[in-house]
């Protein structure tokens, strides 16, 4: 059970972490802020080319040196699985570094955050050595042998939303796919990395194999990205950020990458859903998650008019039920925004579709406190397919209604014309909801339930411009392996 605790005491490892130690080094600082109260707690440095370079230097020679990508991979696994074990043990001080600097609240920080990362090492572990390339027979006097092989050195550039969970993703795939790794994690949520890669060398795993560089895109992401011994990148961030990231990729040696971006999720709702009260549980739980700031949020409602009312009763109850408060009070269950800028970019699209016709049912601006970008829970009806909340991502608590009559309409209204992460389909009937997901552009579809169960099999990514490849499942260990096809006569 997570415990309320006090911000100040939890040390926040502030630095690079290359071969195994804190670098405290930079060309520039960046400010870093708390999102529950603004307070500004670290002065982080910035990594500029020179200290990139030594990051993903250092981890070439790890690799190499290790003999990592060599080593036997039931070795490899039992390496990750006790990397796993480790971050089981710091379990509280782990999840407390996350809820300092993120929007985290320390109880989602301990149920899920911290659990789900040891979680994801422990899969891609498993795969070390049961998914490692193929023996093909082509004749009686061939052979044919697909060995896989890992990259090297893989990047991974993530955001601010799951800072600890979308490292393990990311570093989980490549290190059992025996990479090393360099990761860049959000600016504004940079400390619990560095704590993961402090505990992989606590672990046992050699010191490099995981190195981390601090600062924002622009200067460090993109030397990162451009560097010449990375080989493969991975991303997960804004749609306009994973086009530039596959910009530098081109212009930096064709590297293969992985982008997840940005979504615009629907709720298809049915009018014959067995229960109304269970529906808007998965409704409201979609979007008031991290306070919207989900890449899977589902941000859209699509409701057949018949189920319109009576949902939308049950989902204001749900909306006005939100408990915000600090990420350090183990009551608070309604996260703050990241910040103030970010919030400011919430009221802003609300403000906007309010010009041109959308109307405000519950909430639509901030939430009036002394400190914190909170946002109220917020739901607009009479909208639009072409009003800026409905079309933008909005990363918040912000649901959008739109209403339909047949099938065919529901169906249209919720394909959105760019993205296609995920969608949510919510009826009584089979038929209807194999039509629907056969019909939706989206790369998971949830039928009458929303969001990932802890379940690591299924691959997670986005049709259309939500991204390109897959993290988690089989797909994500394989995409850190380039594959040698060899052909021998006897
Ligand atoms: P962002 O794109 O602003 O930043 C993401 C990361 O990229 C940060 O570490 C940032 O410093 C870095 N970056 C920025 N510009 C860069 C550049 N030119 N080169 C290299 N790196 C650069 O995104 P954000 O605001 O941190 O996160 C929110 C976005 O992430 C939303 O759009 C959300 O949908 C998306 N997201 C997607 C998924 C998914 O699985 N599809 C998951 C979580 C978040």
């Amino acid at each position: 059970m997570a415990q309320s605790f006090d911000p100040a005491g939890v040390r926040l490892p502030n630095g690079h972490f290359i071969g195994g130690r804190l670098v405290a080094e930079g060309a520039a600082t960046l400010t870093v802020r708390r999102p529950s109260d603004e307070a500004a707690i670290a002065e982080l440095p910035v990594a500029g080319a020179a200290l990139v370079d030594r990051a993903v230097a250092d981890a070439a020679r790890a690799q190499a040196e290790s003999g990592w990508g060599r080593m036997a991979p039931r070795e490899r696994a039992r390496l990750l699985q006790r990397f796993a074990d480790r971050i089981e043990a710091e379990g509280e001080a782990l999840g407390r570094v996350e809820a300092v600097a993120s929007t985290r609240p320390i109880a989602a920080a301990m149920a899920y955050d911290v659990p789900a990362t040891a979680e994801a090492f422990r899969f891609f572990a498993e795969y070390a050595d049961k998914a490692g390339g193929e023996v093909a027979a082509t004749r009686a006097d061939h052979l044919g042998l697909v060995v896989a092989e890992p990259y090297g050195v893989c990047a991974a550039v993530t955001p601010w939303n799951f800072p600890l969970s979308m490292v393990s993703w990311k570093a989980g795939a490549a290190l059992a796919a025996g990479n090393a790794v360099v990761v860049k994690p959000s600016e504004l949520t940079p400390f619990s990395t560095v704590r993961l890669a402090e505990l992989a060398v606590e672990a046992g795993l050699p010191e490099g194999l995981l190195n981390v560089v601090q600062g924002d895109g622009r200067r460090t992401g993109d030397a990162l990205c451009r560097h010449p011994l990375v080989a493969k990148i991975s991303f997960t961030g804004s749609t306009a950020t994973g086009a530039a990231i596959m910009a530098a990729s081109a212009a930096s040696g064709i590297k293969p990458v992985t982008l997840e971006l940005g979504g615009k999720s629907p709720q298809l709702v049915f009018a014959d859903i067995p229960d109304v009260e269970r529906t808007a549980g998965h409704v409201a739980g979609s979007i008031l998650y991290n306070a919207g700031q989900v890449c899977v949020a589902g941000s859209r409602l699509v409701v057949e008019k018949g189920v319109e009312a009576p949902l939308l009763d049950a989902l204001a109850a749900r909306f006005a039920a939100v408990a915000p408060g600090e990420t350090w009070d183990a009551a608070t269950t309604f996260a703050p925004i990241v910040s103030r800028r970010q919030m400011e970019r919430i009221d802003d699209i609300v403000r906007r579709s309010v010009a041109r016709g959308a109307r405000v049912l519950v909430g639509g601006a901030p939430m009036a406190r002394n400190a914190g970008a909170f946002y109220q829970p917020t739901i607009l009806v009479d909208v639009t397919p072409d009003m800026p909340a409905a079309r933008e991502e909005i990363f918040g608590p912000v649901l959008t209604v739109q209403s339909f009559t047949t099938e065919e309409e529901g169906i249209a209204l919720a394909d959105h014309p760019d993205y296609g992460l995920a969608a949510g389909i919510h009826t009584g009937d089979i038929g209807k909801a194999m039509r629907a997901m056969r019909r939706l552009q989206a790369g998971t579809v949830w039928i009458n339930r929303y969001g990932r169960t802890g379940d690591f099999v299924l691959p997670t990514g986005g049709y259309k411009r939500s991204g390109i490849g897959k993290d988690l499942g089989r797909a994500a260990f394989e995409a850190n392996q380039r594959h040698k096809s060899v052909l021998i006569e006897f």
